[in-house]
C-alpha cells in the first residue's frame, strides 16, 4: 500500500471528527503529535492503530483500537475527550478544558 502523508492523516482527522460530532483537539501542537503517531502507525501496520496503545501482533486483535476506536465515544462522554486526547466532546473543546490521562478501557491482552 502506498505510504499516506501527514497531511491525509491530518484531513482523515478532521474528517473522523466531523462524522462523528466532535471536535479535533484545537492545540496544534498537541494533536500533530497524535497524527505523527498515527502517520508511524498506518505506515508501519496499515491500519490506523491508536497512537497511546500498543499492538496486540495483528489488525483482528487490534481492531478495537483502530482510531477512532471503540473507547472513544464513551470517554469523551465521561471525560470530554478520548484516551489519546485528540478528539474532544464539543463543549468540552469550548470551555478550554485541559486533558488529563483518564483511565484505559481495553482489556488486557489474551494469552
Ligand atoms: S484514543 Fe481512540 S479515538 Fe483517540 S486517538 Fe486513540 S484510537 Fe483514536
Amino acid at each position: 500500500m502506498a505510504e499516506r502523508t501527514r497531511e491525509q492523516v491530518a484531513t482523515f482527522v478532521t474528517k473522523a471528527a466531523a462524522v462523528r460530532g466532535w471536535v479535533a483537539n484545537p492545540d496544534d501542537s498537541f494533536r500533530e503529535g497524535v497524527e505523527e503517531g498515527l502517520h508511524t502507525n498506518v505506515n508501519r501496520y496499515g491500519y490506523f492503530l491508536c497512537p497511546c496503545r500498543d499492538t496486540y501482533g495483528s489488525r483482528s486483535a487490534d481492531r478495537d483500537v483502530i482510531c477512532p476506536c471503540v473507547y472513544a465515544q464513551p470517554d469523551i462522554d465521561a471525560y470530554g475527550y478520548c484516551y489519546c486526547g485528540l478528539f474532544l466532546r464539543p463543549d468540552f473543546a469550548e470551555s478550554g478544558g485541559e486533558i488529563s490521562p483518564i483511565p484505559e478501557r481495553r482489556p488486557d491482552e489474551e494469552a
